[in-house]
């Protein structure tokens, strides 16, 4: 049996066309059935929905074989024994730091002020103020960032972005770009070597289908 675990929403509906491309089909919805097992055309292939921060996890440990994850996931996590084949180009947006629209991030970072930082992604957001060498605060947060600046939790915050129309609706500015993201494929070491054949088959029909760069 291949186990896959995935989330829902974004990357279980971008994961299905390369799952179709690799001629598996998931049997079960996840938005109507309450099931966390999904079976799929192919009898020894099956779907494990976890949440998106806990997929690196499943993998690492081998309550599943393979994994679809996003780069900022993963950063989170470690990456520890994961195998990271592919991008597979899916679930794309960008990590930013972002401010209300009345706060001087520039003037803040130039004076060597020490800046209240609140984030789901403390390890990206360690790295990127330690790499500008700017003092931060970190403030971990588990949702609804763009509160923080608001509340006056905190001066910016760390998060995704894709259109920039949440930050707009709440007065907030993009003030700098910490990296693209997208999601990768991730497999567990040992499973590469007990499952060679078919993680390599299914590997292979998943690079195919994904778009080149
Ligand atoms: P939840 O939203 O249920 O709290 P989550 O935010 O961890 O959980 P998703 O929103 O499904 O889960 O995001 C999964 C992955 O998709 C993220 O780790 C990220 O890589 C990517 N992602 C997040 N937001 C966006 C977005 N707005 N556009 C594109 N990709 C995104
Ligand atoms: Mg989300």
């Amino acid at each position: 049996m291949i186990t896959l675990a995935l989330s829902k929403g974004r990357i279980f509906e971008e994961t299905l066309p390369l799952l179709k491309a690799a001629g598996i089909e998931v049997l079960e919805d996840p938005e109507t059935s309450r099931k966390l097992i999904l079976p799929t055309s192919k009898p020894e292939v099956r779907v494990v929905l976890v949440r998106a921060t806990d997929v690196p996890t499943y993998v690492q440990y081998g309550g599943a074989d393979l994994g679809v994850a996003g780069r900022d996931v993963l950063i989170e996590h470690g990456g520890a024994g994961l195998y990271q084949p592919l991008d597979l180009r899916i679930a794309r947006c960008r990590m930013s730091v972002a401010t209300r629209d009345d706060f001087d991030y520039a003037a803040a970072v130039k004076q060597g002020s020490r800046i209240r930082v609140a984030t789901k992604y403390t390890e990206i957001a360690r790295q990127h103020f330690a790499d500008k060498g700017v003092h931060v605060d970190l403030i971990k947060l588990y949702g609804s960032m763009e509160l923080a600046p608001l509340t006056g939790l905190a001066d910016a915050i760390v998060d995704l972005v894709s259109t920039g129309s949440t930050l707009k609706a709440n007065r907030l500015v993009e003030v700098e770009h910490i990296m693209e993201i997208s999601s990768r494929l991730v497999v567990n070491q040992a499973a590469l070597k007990l499952k060679r054949e078919p993680l390599r088959q299914l590997i292979d029909a998943f690079a195919s289908a994904t778009p080149a760069a």
